[in-house]
């Protein structure tokens, strides 16, 4: 899941000075399970603006704001209310920001939201960044996400200053190559890991912006 985190309302203030009415929209993934885009956050923040003397004129949440067509499909129904509104506050993560940005040129459009990593929620609003989007995943070699887990981006090996099993960068976190290493052993797998170092990463995949063009076969 992409993981946001709401602005906070000092950051905010600036643009909301400028305008006086509103139309919000969040969105049902990601941002909803982060409590950024779901109707609890939508009516804190409707709430905040009317409390400031500002007019909503309307909300809705997306069922998938990524999702370009379908969301532009959710919006038509609340064009009349749009139209009537100064600017839109968006409840999503930035890709979810940019589908409204591509359908109304002409006005502001405003992330009340952060976007963070790409990450797994742990418990309940609680999330851990696991995936760097880096283009190639070789998890099937290490087992955990060392691009992802390790600071200084050491993909093979560790860079041998780890502590008592710990990361020498960060010391509340165990280093990512240990943690590579147990899960290996359990997996018998110890040989393929030693015979299949990485070597040097092609990180012209990770380059953006990219673009893909899913196929309906594996290739
Ligand atoms: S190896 Fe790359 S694609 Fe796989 S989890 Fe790590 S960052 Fe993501
Ligand atoms: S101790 Fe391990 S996780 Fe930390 S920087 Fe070195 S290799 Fe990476």
């Amino acid at each position: 899941m992409i993981v946001s985190k709401k602005k906070k309302i000092e950051e905010l203030s600036p643009y909301i000075d400028q305008y006086n009415s509103y139309f919000l929209i969040g969105c049902s993934e990601c941002a909803s399970l982060c409590g950024t885009g779901d109707e609890e956050a939508i009516l804190e923040l409707k709430e905040w603006l009317e409390k400031e003397g500002k007019n909503v004129t309307g909300w809705f949440i997306a069922k998938t704001g990524c999702q370009i067509l379908g969301t532009k499909r959710e919006m038509s129904k609340f064009k009349e209310l749009i139209d009537k509104s100064d600017c839109i506050l968006v409840l999503s993560c930035g890709a979810g920001t940019q589908t409204i940005m591509e359908f109304f040129e002409d006005k502001p459009i405003i992330p009340v939201n952060d976007t963070l990593f790409i990450g797994n929620m742990r418990r309940f609003k609680e999330f851990e960044e696991r995936c760097r989007a880096c283009g190639e995943c070789f998890l099937a070699i290490t087992g955990v996400c060392v691009v992802t887990l390790c600071p200084k981006n050491m993909l093979n090996g560790p860079c041998g200053g780890y502590k008592d099993g710990r990361c020498e960068v960060n010391l509340h976190k165990k280093c990512v190559w240990i943690i590579a290493f147990n899960i290996l052993e359990k997996r018998g797998d110890i040989d393929r890991f030693y015979e299949s170092l990485l070597g040097p990463k092609d990180w012209s995949k990770a380059n953006s912006p990219r673009d893909y063009v899913a196929k309906e076969k594996i290739n």
